[in-house]
């Protein structure tokens, strides 16, 4: 049994496609030829999108695939005191704070030639320096902030928890070699820690649990590469350790484009009514056979 702990965490927004399974598979598989363990997370924080008809779809798309997974399942929407208790901590650390900017309020503002690497307008500071008295008198209103992660401040704390050292997390190629990256955390904005409508947020609850659930590499798609320069920064000041990461490929329609939860022909439910099977999906996105329970390569 080695110590190896990977995870496939989905977000039961809609129903998987080619590319959740090759996710799927991608973490199983790396933990049953290591004899290690393999987890299924739900990410349903986000409470407008998420329905648990998709998280039940989603466990048994994943059963079909032939993949099996350690119980209990952790399902995010029941951990909210957690994730604020954590951001308690950052809070403590003076590296939050409020802001009731909207969407629109942000996308006014916002220079349109400087976004997040994940294409979403860099927040242009708006509440970052806010007084009290503004910030009590739309408290004094009834609304909720979100609660935003002060870059500037963080960096610095970070420089002081690290001695001046460089960021870093370790990156498992597709072929196997780790290559040491050094994370840029300062090319995001003050990203969101908690929401206004959800106490937690991506960013925060992929830190916490990956994290209390031991996870030793998290496997997941290219397109959150960007985002580990984040994790690895709220990982060092939440004070959790430090998983291996692999960012594996990302399966695309013929013209380039991202599958989507629109996914039409490439959607696991689809290619089953077609009369596919777990074999011919894997063989469809490129992966091998499946490997028996525990053991090695
Ligand atoms: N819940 C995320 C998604 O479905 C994945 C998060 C992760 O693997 O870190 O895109």
């Amino acid at each position: 049994m080695s110590d190896t702990v990977t995870r496939f965490a989905p977000s039961p927004n809609g129903l998987l496609h080619a590319g959740h399974a090759l996710s799927a598979i991608i973490a199983h598989d790396t933990a049953r030829q290591r004899g290690g363990r393999f987890l299924l997370r739900i990410e349903d924080i986000d409470i407008t999108r998420a329905r648990p008809e998709f998280a039940a779809a989603i466990v048994e798309d994943l059963g079909w695939l032939g993949l099996s997974w350690e119980e209990p399942v952790l399902v995010q929407s029941q951990h909210f005191p957690e994730y604020l208790a954590a951001a308690d901590r950052l809070i403590a650390q003076g590296l939050l704070y409020p802001c009731f900017a909207s969407r629109a309020d942000i996308a006014a503002a916002a220079d349109p030639a400087r976004t997040d690497p994940d294409g979403a307008p860099l927040y242009p500071g708006l509440w970052k320096n806010a007084d009290a008295a503004a910030v009590a008198e739309r408290i004094g209103k009834g609304e909720t902030p979100a609660l935003r992660l002060d870059m500037q401040a963080a960096l610095q704390a970070l420089s002081h928890k690290l001695s001046g050292a460089p960021l870093t997390f370790t990156e498992i190629d597709a072929d196997g070699t780790p290559r040491q990256i050094v994370a840029d955390p300062a090319r995001w904005g003050d990203a969101v820690i908690v929401r206004k409508d959800v106490p937690a947020s991506y960013h925060l609850a992929v830190v916490v649990d990956d994290a209390r659930q031991g996870v030793t590499l998290v496997t997941r798609g290219a397109d959150l590469f960007a985002a580990t320069d984040l994790h690895r920064m709220l990982q060092v000041l939440l004070d959790v350790a430090e998983p291996r990461y692999s960012h594996h490929r990302l399966i695309c329609w013929s013209d380039g484009r991202k599958l989507s939860k629109s996914n039409g022909d490439m959607g696991l439910r689809a290619l089953r009514a077609e009369g596919a099977n777990a074999a011919d999906v894997r063989r469809a996105i490129g992966l091998a056979e499946a490997v028996p329970d525990g053991s090695s390569r």
